[in-house]
């Protein structure tokens, strides 16, 4: 039984790195697949989704804000410094049918283990309207932070209503010539200060009630946004040179579908004030349980409730 493990952790971002810390002071010398590397799929970069956003100012014990992959490094430092083991590779598949369980990472690295931490949290969702696939990395971006750059004076375009599209159409108007934010209601999700931020830009506009109905280009590169009044029916041609879609996100479960039971929603169940599974053993923490509070000390507090689960699992059935 000396090659299997006590936790493997899948997923690198708060929740993942937090279960990490606790898992390895409490000497369960836990394994990690951290997922990437970035150059394989930049979508899922190692860290996760503070890899692709500018400051964090709302995470406690920064009172003059931290960047979000700062934030992550620290947070891998911290895990490593008590042991753990990272692979910067994703999982590629799991086997919750027999114990010990087995993980499986892209290279092929098979892992066992008595118990195993999810951790895979979310990414951005698409819109799914015409030209949208056409141009993608060719004006149609859903990370203003890493594509940004790329707009420099130019003309563009944020869509949707929360905290997301404030931020992103905040953080671009430092760069671009003009923002427009595309919403599809005249009310927004989005907190008050982002809201309120993103209004009193001068370089911000607002087109409400509306709706991307195809994403138009030369061919090679995005050059408009065919934008539809849901009210009127109008529609209208926005002469813009890149599209960041920022309208939500949704949890990475893929590889727990028939494994796990899932919300209605897809985002994985957890027993209510625990991190436990409908797998005893297998526990789940962050975004890809949560589709609520998605914050990343709200992931990092259930990181922390999975490690000390998943200890005490392992307590009452003897294992350590
Ligand atoms: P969100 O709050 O779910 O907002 C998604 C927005 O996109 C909504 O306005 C929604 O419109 C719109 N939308 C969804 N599907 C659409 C579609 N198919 N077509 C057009 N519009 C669509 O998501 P989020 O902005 O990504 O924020 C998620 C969480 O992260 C929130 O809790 C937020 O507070 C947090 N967050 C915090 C920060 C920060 O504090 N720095 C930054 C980013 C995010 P409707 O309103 O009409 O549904």
């Amino acid at each position: 039984m000396s090659d299997v493990h006590k936790v493997v952790i899948v997923g690198s971002g708060p929740a993942g790195y937090t279960a990490a810390i606790y898992a390895a002071r409490a000497g369960l010398k836990p394994v990690m697949f951290a997922g990437g590397p970035a150059e394989a799929d930049p979508a899922r970069v190692p860290g996760g989704q503070l890899m692709i956003t500018t400051d964090v100012e709302n995470y406690p014990g920064f009172p003059e804000a931290v960047t979000g992959p700062e934030l992550m490094e620290r947070f891998q430092k911290q895990a490593e410094r008590f042991g753990t083991v990272i692979h910067m590779e994703n999982a590629a598949s799991v086997d919750f049918s027999k114990r010990p369980f087995t993980i499986v990472g892209e290279s092929g690295l098979s892992l066992q283990s008595q118990t195993v931490i999810i951790a895979t949290g979310a990414s951005a969702k698409w819109l799914g309207v015409k030209g949208e696939n056409t141009f993608k990395n060719k004006g149609v971006s859903a990370c203003a932070t890493c594509d940004g750059f790329f707009f420099k004076q130019q003309h563009v375009a944020v869509v949707g209503g929360g905290d997301t599209a404030m931020e992103e159409a905040t953080y671009l108007a430092k760069l671009c010539a003009s923002v427009t934010v595309i919403h599809r209601r005249d009310s927004f999700r989005a907190s008050k200060i982002m809201l309120e931020r993103a209004r009193t830009n001068p370089k911000i506009k607002f087109v409400l009630d509306s709706a991307v109905d195809e994403i138009v280009g030369d061919g090679k590169t995005a050059n408009g946004v065919i934008v539809k009044n849901l009210k009127t029916g109008e529609k209208n041609k926005l002469d813009v040179t890149g599209v960041f879609v920022a309208i939500g996100h949704q949890p990475t479960t893929e590889l727990f579908k028939g494994k796990l039971e899932l919300q209605d929603n897809g985002y994985l169940k957890t027993k209510p004030g625990s991190s436990r599974t409908s797998v005893e053993g297998v526990f789940a923490c962050g975004d890809v349980a949560d589709h609520y509070y998605r914050q990343a000390v709200t992931a990092a507090g259930t990181g922390c409730m999975a490690a000390i689960d998943a200890d005490r699992w392992m307590t009452e059935h003897g294992l350590v």
